[in-house]
């Protein structure tokens, strides 16, 4: 008992003394520190995702992590005078990490979905994309009808899953899109299905591949940021600086460059 009454008079003490710093103004460290923390936007990523986010082998723009989203990131930052860091975490747990504080904001071409939009908040979207299926160069597939009876591999948590277990197809699910890739290039499996720009960049990487899409079956993805519900001071400095980014082409110009730059 003793023992928690020194304690709880020390925690007092000390609390006191963080408020006169904080009053008085006298304490420049503890200013800042809590400057430096405040003008972070820790955002959580799953540097999986080829041309959106990658780790660099050249030296990315942000410590290793390079793509897209990363530039994007690092342009909401910098246009509110803050500095972006990159949290690199399994896509499966960005949500989870919105919504216990680990990350501000969720970039990782992450398509707006009602079920998604239970838990988090989006931002305007800034890239539209559709599902496709990558198969061998000699494959008869030509339509999502066609892969009913196929093995399918599917990335666990994408909207590729969901569209294919929507369609009663069933599928088996991997942690990474160059498992599932490996998968389909050693023969085990059949289609991959994926978004299309990340599908480009695996097809490039690997030979023999080809992409077939279907419009009918897969719909249009808005990719979009996601912050916690109801974090409106956050959501609208995102906003600000993605419908500038979208009207001076800069998103554009950054999709066109990562396309392109991928491929050696
Ligand atoms: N757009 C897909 C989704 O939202 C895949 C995103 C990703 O893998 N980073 O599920």
């Amino acid at each position: 008992m003793k023992k928690l009454t020194k304690v709880m008079a020390l925690v007092a003490a000390l609390a006191l003394v963080v408020m006169s710093f904080a009053g008085c103004g006298a304490a420049n460290d503890t200013a800042t520190t809590n400057e430096a923390a405040a003008s972070t936007i820790t955002f959580g990523t799953n540097a999986e995702f080829p041309p959106f986010e990658f780790v660099s082998t050249s030296g990315g723009v942000i410590d290793q992590f390079d793509g897209i989203d990363i530039a994007i990131a690092k342009e909401i930052a910098e246009s509110n005078g803050m500095k972006a860091e990159i949290n690199n975490m399994e896509f499966d747990s960005l949500l989870v990490a919105l919504q216990n504080g680990q990350i501000d904001a969720a970039i990782a071409g992450m398509t707006i979905t009602d079920e998604r939009k239970e838990s988090v908040d989006f931002s305007n979207p800034y890239y539209t994309a559709t599902q496709v299926m990558i198969v061998k160069e000699d494959s008869e597939v030509a339509s999502a009808a066609d892969i009913a009876d196929k093995k399918i591999a599917v990335i666990q948590g994408y909207t590729g899953e969901v569209c294919i277990s929507d369609m009663g197809y069933k599928y088996e699910s991997f942690k990474k899109g160059t498992d599932a890739v490996m998968e389909l290039v050693n023969g085990k499996a059949d289609v991959v299905v994926i978004d299309l720009a990340t599908a480009e960049k695996y097809i490039s990487d690997n030979e023999g591949l080809k992409i077939v899409k279907d419009d009918n079956a897969f719909e249009e993805e808005q990719y979009a940021i996601a912050v916690a519900k109801g974090n409106t001071e956050l959501l609208d400095k995102i906003n600000t600086v993605i419908d500038k980014m979208l009207a001076d082409g800069t998103i554009a110009d950054l999709a066109a460059k990562y396309a392109v730059s991928s491929e050696e």
